[in-house]
């Protein structure tokens, strides 16, 4: 688990049988507020070559007692520190038990009344009566692929179970249960296996097409003392997960194919970074895209034009059908968006027809 200015330890004074006990509170703060975002244990057999925890790997371990998690958390959340729990662990058991042990808790807040945000990570070959058990009780389940295949999982967790079986597979069974993107999630480690980014697209691709939600990039860091350290030293930067974040959004809201990405790619598949927004540069790239007729655009033709998102796509389509789409309306809901877009517009028709609203009412 990487540590970073996204990290809090307040504590809290808890009131044991016989005497108080100051416990740090690991506070993670997300998008949707803090979380309290946890390792049910830091013990581990397993090997994967790029993580601080694994078997072998001089680290201090640590691992809560049930009882006492579910009272910190609760303690937590009462005093309003965090406002929910996200829980996953090292594999100190087989994965049955450790899977078992992280929906135990879950089960025991949901017996003690709490209704809050509940996200669990489930372990490699869970199995399927559990994933429908943590989905039963979370409202977030999630496996993490670590890779995006299983070359690149085998190089990396070696160990850790087939990627295909006891990962994939569970991952696309708990999207069928949940019927429900938002349910689901997964991660990759971005650049431990010295994957390119059209095998991470690829991959997002198929899950967003399979009902998984959001695939996170944990930016590979080598950490001294493992294995993988000695062979990919230099960190994973920034600005790749940024732009593969822009790559899945723009697949899973926007409806972009994994194939309109290839022209940006150099031979090795990899996607150079750029100080332009990637949706502009595809745009750039797919000169036959364009330009798009606001006036009988599909929502998909409309979602490829820069400026346009989801929201504003709908606004022009709705607009459309009753009949008020102008050159004024559409600048009015494209707002900000104006200037990115209009080069792409084809807007020869819905000027045509502000013209003759102008000879009609003699006003614009
Ligand atoms: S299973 Fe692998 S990634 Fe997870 S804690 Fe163990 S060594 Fe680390």
């Amino acid at each position: 688990m990487a540590w970073s200015w996204k990290w809090r330890n307040p504590s809290i004074l808890l009131e044991g049988a016989e005497r108080f006990e100051r416990v740090e509170i690991p506070v993670y703060c997300s998008t949707g507020g803090p979380l309290f975002k946890t390792l049910l244990s830091s013990g581990c057999r397993m090997d994967c070559r790029y993580c601080p925890f694994a078997r072998g790997v001089r680290a201090q371990r640590e691992a809560w007692r049930r009882d006492k998690l579910v009272r910190v958390f609760l303690e937590a959340y009462r005093r309003g520190l965090v406002r929910g729990l996200f829980l996953s662990s090292g594999l100190y058991g087989d994965p049955e038990r450790v899977s078992l042990d992280i929906v135990e808790v879950a089960e025991e807040l949901r017996r003690r009344g709490y209704r809050g945000y509940i996200h669990l990570r489930l372990m490699p070959g869970t199995p399927l009566w559990l994933v429908r058990e943590a989905l039963r009780l979370a409202d977030r389940v999630g496996l993490n692929l670590e890779a995006p295949g299983p070359g690149f999982f085998a190089e990396i967790a070696p160990s850790k179970g087939g990627w295909s079986l006891d990962l994939l597979s569970r991952l696309l069974y708990a999207a069928r249960v949940a019927r429900n993107p938002r349910r689901v999630d997964t991660q990759l480690v971005l650049g431990a296996s010295g994957e390119s980014d059209m095998d991470v697209i690829m991959l997002v691709e198929y899950l967003a097409g399979s009902g998984v939600g959001r695939v996170h990039f944990s930016p590979y860091t080598p950490v001294p003392g493992t294995p993988l350290a000695s062979v990919r030293s230099r960190p994973t930067p920034l600005w790749r997960s940024r732009q593969l974040y822009e790559a899945e959004t723009l697949i899973r809201d926007y409806g972009f194919r994994a194939r309109d990405f290839e022209p940006l790619t150099d031979d090795e598949g990899n996607i150079p970074p750029s100080s332009l927004p990637l949706k502009k540069r595809l745009a750039l790239a797919h000169p036959e895209w364009f330009p798009v007729d606001p006036e009988t655009a599909s929502m998909h033709e409309l979602l490829r034009v820069p400026g346009i998102g989801p929201k504003r796509a709908r606004m022009i389509i709705e607009a459309r059908s009753r009949g008020e789409l102008d050159l004024a309306k559409l600048r009015r809901i494209l707002g900000p968006g104006w200037r990115a877009a209009q080069r792409f517009l084809d807007l020869g028709s819905i000027s045509h027809s502000a013209l003759a609203s102008y000879m009609h009412t003699g006003s614009w």
